[in-house]
């Protein structure tokens, strides 16, 4: 058991948001320590982005940033401006950690190992004397007497007059700021790629697109961006997206719905009928296998065939009018049926978590609990994928760091 300690600051959680935390508030001067349940701290950092670990995303503007988050959205503008991908970069960069962009905007460490931000926050954490206590599992908190939390572990009882909740996403079953007055919008999942049993969509596995546009009818859910199909059905950022921004109503309809999908976004239907048509007099000795539109890929072009009941060496001469009909229907509007999901190995988050409206996001205090702090996955924020999750973590945990730091002058 580990005596009753006293600090000024008491953080549950070892990962991304508790150690930017910590590191904040005690480079502030202030006495903290790390309380982490498991025998290891930044799990998910070394295992983030493939890796890698993607720190964040080249995103300068508050206003553009914030439109990433389908949990968080606008209610985050001041403290991105505060705390924004900028601001991440310089931290990283004057402890010593360079960071690269890659052309889709992420950002990495430029030695590409997640080991290298790993060690860069141990490292700040140990030079500016956090206590950091592993196999420590915040179970209660309850105020005690002088303002003071008492903060009980399955190891012993700690007390400071802050504490600050980083424990990641969620359960709803005996989370410690239940007991506080708060509440907890349930968790699901988020950043998923889809199931589609259709033999033909498994049969391209491995194959990308550069530019699809999904659909989910009945629940005004839109994406456009590269797809990739896999073994079991689709994937890329696009799917990616879909599934943050429909992380609710898609757990809602158990993961099982009809998707619908533009091959050719950036084409009107009408106008590939009219040159699907046209191609009986201008190409008409071709066989319309071998002359598919140039964004296609040729394996999935041979698909759409099969799915409009068009041979593949039809010659374009004898395409019907309404072979060309389905054919257009099949390039603009190919109907697939979602049969379940699986959790990108990339990038996976919890949606759900403390209402913001309980937060004070100047400081990350609870506006219920005094004293209360809260930080990263354990709030109701959640971002697609591309670092937007960690800048979260980094920029609710500066906040929060900052603002026990200054509780513990006062
Ligand atoms: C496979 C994978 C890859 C990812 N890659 C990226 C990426 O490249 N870029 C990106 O932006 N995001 C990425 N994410 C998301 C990102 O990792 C999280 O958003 C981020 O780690 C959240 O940080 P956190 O500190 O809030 O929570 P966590 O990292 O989950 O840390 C919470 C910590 O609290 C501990 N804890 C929980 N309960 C208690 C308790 N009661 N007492 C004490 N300790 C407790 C946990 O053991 C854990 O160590 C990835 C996620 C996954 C799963």
């Amino acid at each position: 058991m580990t005596p009753s300690l006293r600090f000024d600051g008491v953080i549950a959680g070892g990962g991304a948001a508790g150690f930017f935390a910590a590191i904040t508030a005690a480079e502030a001067g202030a006495q903290v320590a790390i309380l982490e349940k498991s025998s290891h701290v930044l799990s998910k950092v070394r295992i983030s982005g493939g890796g890698r670990c993607n720190v964040t995303h080249d995103c300068p503007q508050a206003r553009d940033l914030v439109t990433r988050y389908p949990r968080g959205g606008r209610a985050l503008t001041g403290l991105f401006s505060r705390f924004g991908p900028a601001e991440t970069i310089e931290w990283f960069a004057r402890r010593g950690v360079r960071l690269h962009t890659e052309s889709d905007g992420r950002l990495f460490p430029s030695t590409n190992r997640s080991e290298t931000v790993i060690e860069c926050l141990q490292s700040a954490a140990r030079s500016a004397g956090v206590r950091l206590f592993t196999d420590h599992r915040v179970d209660r908190l309850h105020r005690a007497e002088g303002n003071t939390w008492s903060i009980e572990t399955n190891r012993g009882v700690f007390s400071a007059p802050s504490v600050l909740l980083a424990t990641g996403g969620c359960r709803m079953e005996g989370h410690p700021a239940t007991s506080c007055g708060h509440r907890l919008n349930p968790p699901v999942p988020s950043l998923f790629t889809f199931h589609i049993e259709a033999p033909w969509v498994r049969g391209l596995s491995g194959l990308t697109v550069a530019d699809a546009a999904l659909a989910v009818a009945g629940v005004s859910l839109r994406e456009r961006g590269p797809l990739l199909f896999t073994h079991q059905g689709v994937s890329g950022p696009v799917v990616l997206r879909l599934s943050a921004w429909g992380a609710r109503s898609l757990h809602g309809q158990n993961y099982h719905f009809p998707l619908e999908v533009n091959w050719l976004p950036e084409s009107h239907p009408q106008a590939s009928l009219e040159q699907f048509l046209a191609k009986r007099h201008s190409a008409g000795g071709k066989s319309i296998r071998n002359d598919r539109p140039a964004v296609l890929p040729q394996r999935l072009w041979e698909c759409l065939l099969e799915l409009a009941g068009i041979p593949p060496d039809t010659r374009w001469a004898r395409l019907a009018r309404s072979d060309a009909q389905r054919l257009a229907q099949a390039c603009h509007r190919t109907a697939l049926q979602v049969q379940g999901k699986s959790m990108n190995k990339e990038e996976f988050v919890t949606c759900g978590g403390i209402p913001l409206d309980e937060v004070d996001l100047k400081t990350m205090e609870s506006r219920i609990a005094p004293g209360l702090f809260f930080a990263g996955e354990a709030l109701d924020i959640d971002g697609i994928t591309g670092g937007f999750n960690f800048q979260a973590a980094w920029a609710t945990g500066w906040h929060a760091g900052t603002a026990i730091a200054q509780r513990s002058l006062k």
